[in-house]
């Protein structure tokens, strides 16, 4: 450095000439220093002077600066950088303190914090700026600022919040959206509170003495579940993790946490709960929840010494329904009806579905049977009350089967089988009625589970075989028609009445596969006695409600008809009453479809059912069996003479054949026969005989 002529460089050394050394050891101090130092004359804009920091930082030499001024260095202009060296000026003594971003020799950016105060020289100014390189501090700053901001954007954009407690446990910031409701500020309403303080339940076990013993172990914590009512009346849960903060020197300065909004998951959690305890469609308890209930009311029953009763109740027709009207009908059926027991019932009484058409009704704190058969007959007649169906009106019935606690049985599984037991015999007791349990009834109820298991081989082990029972024409004298009547005989059960199997056949659906068998059996037998020369008589089969609802039933009678070979004028169908009743266009729909494959139709124990001359009239039927029981005591009972009368004077307007069924007696015949019968059938012409006998009858009877 020689520049002895610079007159920048004289004023310096000329204002501290006084002492040549005071000069070199300030020189060597101001180098020393970690901070730039650059002194600037304001006039020229140039250095007059430099530190060795500021050479070894920008990376320029001494002799290089000397040459520049700070526009050089400094982003900023000139005249702005002249404009803050004229406020330095007029701050004076306290000098300006700025941040500046300036460029190096090699082209780096920085950021430099400079402080300025100007010195008064001659008649000029000189600037004195100490710089300090802040560019690491800004770019932690920065970095610090994007952290920040990302985790704002993060408790923003999600559900969950973040929150702080400080070494006292209160809280002290809040981030995201905690609030249920918008408009809370949860910072507003919770800072300066702890947890517990802040008024929302704990759901999670231990409670909020629990949490708080946590918290002030320093403990972390995960999942806490609490929970807040809102004004709708429905709770907003919350759960919360959180872990304590320390300091550099392991002092507990406070938690941090993060909630989350499981409302929506708990409302879930809830649903799939009901769902799993309740029948969906009625929204009843299920079998589980009853199993629940009566559990416990076993129990409190032993502790306090009391009774209760168990009912239950099967609807008798739910089939034929499901079946006819379909299964929407069906379930509104059983809608219906589970609202009637409930109302039949007193609040603490328990119904629930068990499944299908079975309900169970417990009754709890009973002192005597007389009380449980009132209930019985509430909830019979509760069922009987009739209900609007596809638009038609219907009256189902209900068969209710009680057993006691602890008369009964002392537990779930016997309380349930005996009452199921209870209600089977109800059943069989003609429906429409309530049994109490016994035990020799159970013996009963055992039969019918053998029964069933039985007849669902019996048609696989060749169990089953037909009778055949004559019709007899009064006009002609001669064997008019024939009806196929199911036998089946069990090696172990021996012989089996139908109307004890039948019912269990059509319950079981296994009815379907049986009559088909039976509808091509009677056909095979009534071609093989034409292929014998006999003549030919129209062959009656029985048709089950089941059969009656099954889609494939006309389908089955073409092919019976054509693998046999029989005409179908020889083949008469007998339905009931009640399998038209209820889903009347599809019947008429139906039998229409049969009549024109030109099979016949008969109306099957006439008198039984609900249905009306007016009725009747829209069904393409050619037979009326008047029903045994008009039959019975004719001719002495006045009313019943009636009756029969009127039905074959109705049937005659209509040009139906009208049969008697069940004729037994001399009497009963000429009766019919003076009242314009047209046939007959019964003990007193003949019982249901086998194939050969009926061949021999037949053959007795065909010439007129
Ligand atoms: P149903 O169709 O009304 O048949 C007449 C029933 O009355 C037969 O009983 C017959 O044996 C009985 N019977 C006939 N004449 C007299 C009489 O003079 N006095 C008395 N006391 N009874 C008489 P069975 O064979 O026991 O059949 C009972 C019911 O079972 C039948 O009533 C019918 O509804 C049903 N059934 C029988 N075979 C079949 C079948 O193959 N399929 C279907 N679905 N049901 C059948
Ligand atoms: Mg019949
Ligand atoms: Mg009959």
């Amino acid at each position: 450095m020689t520049q002895a002529s610079d007159p920048n460089q004289d004023a310096l050394t000329e204002s501290c000439e006084q002492t040549h050394e005071e000069l070199l050891r300030f020189r060597a101090a101001i180098d020393m220093s970690g901070d730039a130092v650059y002194l600037v004359d304001r006039a020229t804009m140039r250095f007059v002077d430099v530190n060795q920091t500021a050479c070894a930082r920008v990376g320029y030499t001494r002799n290089e600066l000397l040459n520049m001024g700070p526009q050089d260095l400094l982003t900023a202009s000139r005249e702005e950088i002249e404009r803050v060296y004229d406020e330095v000026i007029a701050a004076g003594e306290k000098g300006v303190t700025t941040e500046s971003p300036a460029r190096y020799k090699d082209g780096r950016r920085s950021v430099a914090e400079l402080h300025r105060r100007a010195m008064r020289s001659g008649e000029g100014w000189i600037i004195v700026s100490i710089a300090r390189d802040i560019t690491e501090r800004k770019r932690a700053e920065q970095a610090l600022r994007e952290s920040e901001e990302r985790f704002r954007g993060l408790t923003r954009l999600s559900s969950d919040w973040y929150s702080e407690q400080d070494a006292e446990l209160r809280f002290s910031r809040f981030e995201g959206r905690h609030a249920a409701r918008p408009g809370e500020s949860p910072a507003r309403m919770f800072f300066g509170m702890r947890p517990w303080e802040i008024g929302h339940a704990a759901e999670s076990e231990g409670g909020w003495e629990a949490f708080r013993a946590l918290q002030e172990a320093r403990r972390p914590f995960r999942d806490f579940v609490t929970s807040r009512a809102l004004p709708d009346g429905t709770r907003f849960y919350s759960s919360v993790s959180g872990e304590p903060m320390f300091d550099g020197d392991g002092r507990f300065t406070g938690y941090r946490s993060v909630g989350r909004d499981i409302t929506e998951r708990r409302r879930a959690e809830a649903r799939i709960e009901y769902l799993a305890t309740h029948d969906g469609l009625t929204g009843l308890p299920n079998r589980m929840m009853f199993s629940q209930t009566l559990n416990l009311a076993i129990e409190s029953a032993r502790r306090y010494a009391r009774k209760f009763a168990l009912l239950f109740i099967d609807l008798d027709r739910f089939k034929i329904i499901n079946d006819t009207l379909g299964h929407a009908a069906g379930d509104a059926l059983l809608k219906q009806m589970s609202a009637r027991l409930r109302q039949s019932l007193r609040a603490s009484d328990v119904v629930a579905r068990l499944g299908g058409d079975e309900f169970v009704v417990l009754v709890q704190e009973v002192n005597e049977t007389g009380e449980i058969a009132l209930v019985a007959r509430k909830i019979l007649s509760g069922i009987i009350e009739p209900v609007l169906l596809a638009g038609q009106e219907c009256r189902v019935t209900g068969s209710v089967g009680i057993a006691m606690y602890p008369a009964d049985a002392e537990d779930e599984q016997s309380l349930m089988t005996n009452a199921d037991i209870a209600m089977y015999l109800a059943k069989e007791e003609g429906k429409n009625n309530f049994q109490f349990y016994s035990s020799d009834i159970k013996t009963r109820s055992l039969d019918h589970i053998a029964l069933e298991t039985n007849l669902r081989r019996a048609l696989e082990r060749g169990e089953l075989y037909l009778h055949y029972q004559a019709k007899l024409d009064f006009g002609s004298g001669a064997i008019s028609g024939v009806e196929a009547l199911l036998r089946w005989q069990n090696p172990e059960l021996g012989q089996v009445p139908p109307a004890q199997f039948i019912p269990i056949a059509e319950e079981t659906g296994l009815i379907v596969p049986i009559g088909k068998w039976v509808l091509h059996s009677a056909c095979t037998q009534n071609m093989a006695w034409q292929r014998e020369g006999l003549r030919p008589v129209c062959m009656a089969v029985n048709l089950s409600p089941r059969q009656f609802a099954d889609p494939d039933l006309l389908a089955n009678i073409a092919a019976v008809l054509s693998q046999t070979g029989m005409a179908p004028q020889w083949l008469e169908l007998e339905i009931t009453e009640g399998m038209v009743m209820y889903n009347t266009d599809r019947a008429i729909q139906l039998l229409r479809a049969i009549k024109q494959m030109g099979v016949r139709l008969a109306i099957d124990d006439f008198g039984t059912g609900y249905s009306s001359l007016a009725q009747l009239k829209r069904f393409p039927i050619d037979t009326l069996k008047v029903d045994r029981s008009f039959i019975r005591e004719l001719p002495g009972d006045s009313e019943d003479k009636a009756i029969t009368e009127a039905i074959i004077a109705m049937g005659r307007s209509l040009s139906l054949t009208i049969v008697a069924e069940g004729v037994e007696t001399r009497e009963q015949e000429t009766f019919l026969r003076q009242h314009a019968c047209d046939q007959m059938q019964g003990y007193y012409f003949s019982r249901p005989i086998a194939p050969e006998q009926f061949a021999d009858l037949l053959g007795a009877h065909s010439l007129p």
